[in-house]
């Protein structure tokens, strides 16, 4: 049974998250400020943390920040409408996905389902991939290449120019869907299957994110027109 910490300062929608959280069959530890979410996420195994961004003592991104040095749990942020900023560093600081208040019970549980299965597929591949290390290499392995850019797939490393080039889960999977994809427009709605998983549900605007994100440790760092922005459609990688 997944366990789940629910960080949220006004009673009534923490306990109303709480006992929609409990009746699916999830484990619920909640608390109502910054510093004891800090303290609970890092002294428990959480599968998943729900968290609120205006929060007393502490506010929700710099407990963000806190846990991701330490854990990469995943993290849903609950966050004002139209806060796009909030959006935007939310995802940069290393939330996996977020809600906007008001939400629909149904949406949250939703997107909670789709954080924990991603983790399990996470840590299916880390292992296969930990298992695989000790053998060797093998020489077809999925590399894909496009403008001076390789992506290996298994390693889950990208290489712009011979350099390494860090990217979150979320990027590399755009760049992954987009590689794999040369010369092909993706919508952001498909972008966002293939990134986010097929029962994706959020608003297909954070693929605009993840591109900026991509664009600016990649296209601006090595001055390679990488990915190209199709008006009205989506994106693609153009080559020969
Ligand atoms: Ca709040």
């Amino acid at each position: 049974m997944a366990k789940i910490l629910v960080v949220e300062d006004e009673p009534k929608i923490a306990r109303f998250v709480e006992l929609e959280l409990m009746h699916e069959g999830y484990e619920v530890d909640k608390v109502d400020n910054g510093r004891a979410a800090v303290d609970a996420a890092l002294s428990h195994d959480y599968d998943l943390i729900l968290l609120d961004i205006l929060l007393p003592q502490l506010n929700g991104m710099e407990v963000l920040r806190r846990i991701r040095r330490e854990k990469d749990v995943p993290v849903i942020l609950l966050t004002a409408r139209d806060a796009v900023m909030d959006k935007v560093a939310g995802l940069d600081a290393g939330a996996d996905d977020y809600i906007t208040k008001p939400f629909a019970i149904e949406e949250l549980l939703a997107r909670i389902r789709v954080a924990l299965k991603r983790r399990e597929a996470n840590a299916a591949a880390n292992a296969s991939e930990s298992a695989a290390v000790s053998e060797e290499l093998d020489p077809n392995r999925h590399i894909l290449q496009a403008k001076g850019v390789t992506l290996d797939v298994e390693r889950h490393e990208v290489m712009a120019q011979g350099e390494p080039v860090e990217l979150t889960n979320r990027e590399f999977e755009v760049l992954k869907a987009l590689m794999e994809n040369l010369n092909i427009v993706m919508t952001r709605e498909r972008l966002a299957q293939l990134a986010c998983g097929y029962d994706f549900v959020g608003e297909t605007n954070i693929i605009d994110v993840y591109i900026r994100h991509l664009r600016s440790k990649i296209d601006d760092r090595y001055n390679i027109k990488l990915i190209t922005t199709v008006r009205g459609v989506g994106y693609v990688i153009r080559e020969g």
